[in-house]
């Protein structure tokens, strides 16, 4: 061993010491040795001699309380994989025991990649049968990927942008199933330095600058709490330390529920570790007696578990001066589960293997996984359900029918109902979970059967605090649409205002009777209640009316003609001829033309504009002589509604242009099939135009829209034309 490596063994012992407790120090010196051995000449991407890494594994290895073993094996990680030592002669010079863990990491590492999904998947599936021997395997490989986190910046880009997603979809959730947070919030961290570099730098800066203006004042508080809590419970053993949020759990705040820095809460905390349960709860009536609690903030952890088995009890308060943090209080036990969590099991305990009752029911979950999804089968059909299983993003929920419901994480029954229906979260009154009343701030957990308790009682709504209590944007915008309506007399008014006009300028007119009886029946159909909530999601912009009106012109239309068709009165309220077979509203006996420029027939949507002393002139409504927003334009007065007399019906003449490539017996064809259609021809002209294209303008009588459509698509059809158009004159 040289001065360097004597060094970093001494520093290793005394990490060691620190931890307490026995260790077998002759097999980790000769553990360390061998490395060194047989690494030298190694060195890594930073430069260093390789047994940096090794040993450096190790350090992390026993700050978590682990095991001699585990320590050995750390130092040993790499050995097979990257000399030519065998696997047997590790278990012939360290015993069976390291051997295992040793060849377990080893074969955790060597995978045959074929693509990222791919690899992924055999990655995780080799992490949780290796997890199923021995749980020790895992966390050694959990704290090699930490050590490699942490050197990442030696690595090509591309590397470690592989490296840093792979571990926050992989490795930080196992550390956070088996519930070793500092490793988890680390890993967490470091990934997201790579993966987003400017929001982690953001956030970096955020917390630097926030801390000079609230260390000061959250030292106070700690300092008021503690000499209080010592007034109170001079008895009582207390440890208290002040904690700041990881960058990644605010980041998934910023960025993925997008809140504001200062809406978070919990980036400040104070935690108090005291010695019963009781005590914890006595603390937290303290707290609340001390300070202002923020409403449905509290979460009991302690008689409610997290699955990973931490228990605390969290709470959000107000202090003097306005600032919001979060008061952590559990036992020492319970912190120690916290911090270290399946790690915490070695602590202290020389020899235990992975093997008993402890530890079988907090690796349920392995099996589980293991055994609903076909090991040998596709990968990336196991990936999706470890990784469902796995994922810190997403937790599913049952209802009573059986329909499973995905949420972020900290969504609570608010988000569950509206998730199921906006209906329902409207209605809702309170909520089961798991068959026992929960209330409305109640996270929802993975597995739970959620049942959403509701009210018919009329003018039951969401109330105001459900906003804070929801955590999906689309439940937050569900109920802030609800007290959109809840200001229901104005959006009725609005909305009916603004549709009236709107049809008014597109010449749909009923009477008034009509109009109610069709607009409440247009209304059911849109699935609205009544024509009043109809009107009022008008009123509040959640109907566009330019996206039904094309609807309403089309039943109007048909309105229209089956009144035609059975001879009964038109919509319109009261007959008023006029001359060329249109109405103009508000006007009787006035002199009516259509204009030349849009050459309107029946059935085309038409506007009057009066002229002066020239009577009425028609228009079609799209011509562009007509302003588009009549309301702004010159003389919006002067724009009146008008419409085809439907009784009427009278031949209109039009005139088409043919376009075809010219040939012999084209102006014979055209003839023929105007024969065929028994149309009026009134004047047919031909000529010749550049390019060998003829072009033949005929002028026939149409009776209506509907008709000289049918008669261009036939005309369409004739050998050789490309295009028929009606010519405007
Ligand atoms: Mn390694």
């Amino acid at each position: 061993m040289n001065s360097d490596a004597k060094r970093d063994y001494n520093e290793l012992l005394e990490c060691m010491q620190k931890q307490g407790g026995s260790y077998d120090i002759p097999l980790i010196e000769k553990a360390f040795t061998y490395c060194v051995d047989h690494h030298k000449g190694q060195k890594r991407l930073t430069n260093e001699e390789y047994y940096i890494h090794p040993y450096n594994v190790a350090k992390i290895i026993v700050t978590l309380g682990m095991d001699s073993q585990s320590i050995a094996a750390a130092l040993l990680h790499d050995v097979v994989e990257d000399t030519n030592v065998t696997v047997d002669e590790i278990s012939r010079l360290f015993g069976d025991d390291v051997a295992l863990l040793v060849d377990g990491v080893t074969k955790i590492g060597r995978l045959s990649i074929t693509s990222k999904e791919q690899q992924q998947a055999e990655s995780l599936r080799k992490m949780l049968i290796a997890m199923g021997k021995d749980v020790r395997v895992i966390i050694i490989k959990l704290a090699d990927r930490l050590h490699n986190m942490r050197t990442l910046a030696a690595m090509p880009e591309q590397k470690q942008r592989d490296k840093a997603l792979e571990t926050l979809e992989v490795y930080a959730p196992i550390a956070h199933r088996l519930g070793i947070r500092p490793v988890k919030e680390e890993l967490e961290d470091l990934a997201i330095k790579y993966l987003d570099m400017v929001a982690y730098n953001e956030i970096e800066d955020l917390l630097k600058h926030r801390k000079h203006q609230r260390e000061q004042i959250l030292d106070d508080i700690k300092t008021r709490i503690e000499t209080r809590l010592q007034a109170e419970l001079p008895n009582v053993k207390m440890s208290f330390q002040g904690r700041v949020k990881s960058i990644h759990g605010i980041y998934r705040k910023m960025y993925v529920q997008s809140r504001d820095f200062d809406e978070i809460y919990d980036v400040y905390a104070i935690r108090i570790i005291t010695d019963t349960v009781a005590d914890c709860y006595n603390i937290l009536g303290i707290m609340h007696d001390m300070f202002q609690p923020i409403p449905n903030r509290f979460k009991d952890y302690i008689s409610t578990p997290k699955p990973n088995m931490y228990q605390s009890l969290h709470t959000t308060v107000t202090s003097r001066e306005g600032i919001p943090f979060e008061i952590q209080i559990r036992t020492f036990d319970m912190h120690h589960t916290a911090e270290f969590g399946i790690a915490a099991h070695w602590k202290y305990k020389e020899g235990v293997t992975g093997t008993d009752k402890y530890m079988e029911d907090r690796l349920a979950w392995i099996r589980q996984v293991l055994e609903t999804s076909d090991v040998s089968g596709d990968a990336s059909e196991i990936v999706r359900t470890i990784k469902v299983d796995l994922s810190q993003e997403d937790v599913f929920a049952v209802t009573p029918q059986g329909d499973v419901i995905n949420l972020p994480v900290g969504s609570t029954v608010v988000d569950f109902a509206f998730a199921i229906h906006s209906a329902v979260g409207i209605k809702m009154v309170g909520a089961k979970a798991n068959g026992k009343i929960v209330p409305i701030n109640h996270e929802i957990q993975t597995g739970e059967i959620i049942e959403i308790l509701t009210t018919n009682q009329a003018g039951h709504g969401p109330s105001r605090d459900w906003m804070n209590i929801a955590v999906t944007n689309s439940a937050k915008a569900k109920i802030r649409s609800w007290f959109k309506r809840e200001k229901r007399t104005e959006n009725i008014e609005q909305g009916r205002n603004d549709l009236e006009r709107e049809l008014r300028r597109n010449n749909i007119s009923f009477n008034d009777k009509e109009f109610e009886e069709y607009i409440e029946d247009f209304a059911r159909r849109m699935r609205f209640a009544d024509a009043d909530e109809f009107y009022a999601a008008i009123g509040y912009g959640g109907v566009h009316i330019s996206k039904i009106l094309p609807r309403i012109r089309e039943d109007y239309t048909k309105k229209a003609s089956a009144a035609k068709a059975m001879d009964i009165k038109p919509l319109a309220q009261k007959r008023q001829t006029s001359s060329e077979g249109v109405v103009v509203e508000g006007i009787d006996n006035c002199l009516v033309k259509l204009s030349k420029c849009c050459a309107p027939l029946p059935g085309d949507d038409i506007i009057g504009f009066i002229t002066r002393g020239h009577g009425v002139s028609i228009h079609k409504c799209d011509c562009s002589n007509v302003p588009r927003d009549i309301i702004n334009a010159a003389e919006p007065d002067r724009w009146v509604n008008a419409h085809w007399d439907r009784v009427v019906s009278e031949s209109f003449t039009s005139t088409l242009q043919i376009s075809a490539i010219d040939r012999e017996g084209l102006v014979g064809d055209v003839m023929n099939a105007a024969y065929n259609m028994r149309l009026a021809v009134h004047q047919i002209n031909a000529r010749q135009i550049k390019g060998g294209n003829s072009v033949i303008n005929i002028n026939i009588s149409a009776e209506s829209v509907e008709h000289l459509r049918s008669i261009i698509a036939r005309l369409e059809k004739i050998s050789g034309v490309f295009s028929v158009e009606r010519v405007v004159q």
